[in-house]
């Protein structure tokens, strides 16, 4: 399954957010313990993915999400 797009993955390049997960249309931020394998990170974002599938998106609330740049 793929998570839908309003799920995000920060990297190593978002500081306090560094490797958290993040549904930007709730909001809601899921923090996890690194170090972390990359399998784990990806088993974590598909079960935070599948809480959110059916988030709606509230309104656009500005460009924070700059550090979003791949
Ligand atoms: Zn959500």
């Amino acid at each position: 399954m793929t998570n839908p797009d309003w799920i995000v993955i920060h990297d190593a390049t978002c500081g306090d957010l560094a490797w958290a997960i993040e549904c930007r249309r709730c909001g809601a931020i899921q923090k996890v313990a690194t170090p972390i394998t990359i399998d784990c990170l990806a088993a974590f974002g598909k079960a935070f993915g599948k809480t959110h599938q059916h988030c709606k998106e509230p309104d656009r609330r500005g460009n924070q999400w700059e550090c979003l740049t791949k």
